[in-house]
């Protein structure tokens, strides 16, 4: 079959495909412990789930407008009144298939052969492929771990050029749950205020913080910047929605617009009954998420320690998300019957196969030192799994 020259300029999402290889293995009996899904492991919450059976039971089954329901859209625009203090309107508002979805639209309606789009490292993995997809030039700007993998001011002054159309940022971040704060935000907004180009904000897990460092919003902090801005945000995280598929992106009307037009030729609008779900989600009960924020804190304080104390490891304390990124390079160059660990893939190869852990390997995120692993399982699994981590590298020499 001969298939179009730009899907191989992509490879397929490594966080997805890790997440179903460890299903397969546990599938087939095999006693994994799975620190590879970046999703809630926690079940959506009921009062979501009765707008849903709701919705289907009052016929709302068929198509809506394109961009999402007035409904969803007010809801929207009430939370972001509310949590950022940011005034939209419906015309600035387009509600996609997830969060993935809407950034994906963005950078079709954006980006094309000739413009460079920021990316900064250590990134999502979805982001550099999203950007190759429209022919526009993805770069990449390393952070460090000493700086808390936070890009800093002079690093994207120096990078921005002519051909920069955009940088693409996250706080908390996925995959090392760091957060900017107020400070470094408005330190960074001078300098994409001044230069003029444009920053898509993945605030995806904007409720998914633990307190030391608060969530703002980039316009919130500099309200100038709001005509360059667009906010991609979603129910994945936040209410434990990741199947149900519904995100976001507010901005400029003439940016949404755009997305809804491209919108309307792939996919028409997101599903009626999850936007149902989504309304109750966003105006809902809020005090599950407060439920899950707080577990998710038990498990982050633990995790942390317990790789911290494993020797030669090293993990910064992620201020968000539900993912730490600890530093396995000090066991690189090390053999286990015969091969030799050179980077980050050949780990997390060596701990599934030797102690039945599933990990992320820090190189699809652009820092091959680091792992990921996602803290979105039980405080069981992850005691367990840490122990299984600690012994299988006492067998490296
Ligand atoms: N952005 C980041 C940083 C993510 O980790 C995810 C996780 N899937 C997404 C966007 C997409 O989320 P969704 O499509 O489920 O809304
Ligand atoms: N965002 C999650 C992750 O990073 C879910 C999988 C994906 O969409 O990449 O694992």
């Amino acid at each position: 079959m001969m298939l179009a020259s730009r899907i191989s300029l992509i490879k397929p999402s490594p966080t997805l495909a890790i997440t179903a290889k460890a299903n397969a293995m546990k599938a087939e009996g095999r006693d994994v412990i799975g620190f590879g899904a970046g999703e809630p492991d926690f079940d959506t919450p009921d009062n979501i789930k009765q707008a849903a059976i709701k919705a289907i039971q009052d016929g709302f089954t068929k198509y809506t407008p394109v961009g999402g329901t007035d409904e969803l859209k007010d809801a929207i625009i009430e939370k972001f009144k509310t949590d950022n203090g940011l005034t939209y309107n419906r015309g600035e508002i387009v509600v996609s298939c997830g969060a993935k979805h809407s950034l994906y639209n963005l950078a079709q309606i954006l980006f094309e052969e000739g413009d460079e789009v920021l990316i900064v490292s250590p990134y999502w993995v979805s982001y550099p492929d999203i950007v190759t997809l429209t022919g526009g030039t993805p770069v990449i700007l390393t952070t460090k771990e000493e700086d808390g993998f936070k890009l800093r001011p002079d690093q994207l002054q120096a990078a921005i050029n002519k051909k920069t159309k955009a940088i693409i940022f996250n706080s908390p971040s996925n995959p090392s749950g760091t957060m900017y704060t107020a400070e470094e935000l408005k330190a960074l907004c001078e300098i994409i205020l001044k230069t003029g180009i444009l920053v898509i904000s993945d605030d995806i897990y904007e409720k998914i913080i633990y307190g030391d460092v608060p969530f703002f919003a980039l316009p919130s902090i500099c309200p100038e910047i709001k005509s360059q801005a667009v906010i991609v945000n979603g129910v994945s995280k936040a209410y434990a929605m990741t199947g149900w598929r519904i995100g976001y992106a507010a901005g400029p009307g003439e940016i949404i617009a755009a997305v809804s037009k491209i919108q309307s030729q792939n996919t028409s609008n997101p599903t009626s009954i999850a936007q149902k779900a989504s309304v109750e989600a966003i105006r809902g009960d809020q005090s599950k998420v407060g439920e899950m924020v707080a577990t998710f804190k038990e498990r982050r304080d633990y995790i942390v320690r317990a790789l911290n104390n494993i020797p030669d490891m090293s993990c910064l304390n992620p201020d968000g998300a539900f993912y730490v990124f600890p530093d396995f390079s000090r066991y690189y160059g090390r053999v286990y019957n015969g091969k030799e660990i050179k980077n980050s893939s050949d780990m997390s190869d060596f701990l599934l196969d030797e102690v039945n852990v599933a990990v992320v390997p820090g190189g699809e995120f652009g820092h091959d030192k680091n792992i990921r692993l996602s803290y979105a399982t039980s405080m069981k699994n992850i005691e367990e799994g840490v122990r299984r981590i600690a012994d299988a590298l006492t067998r490296l020499k």
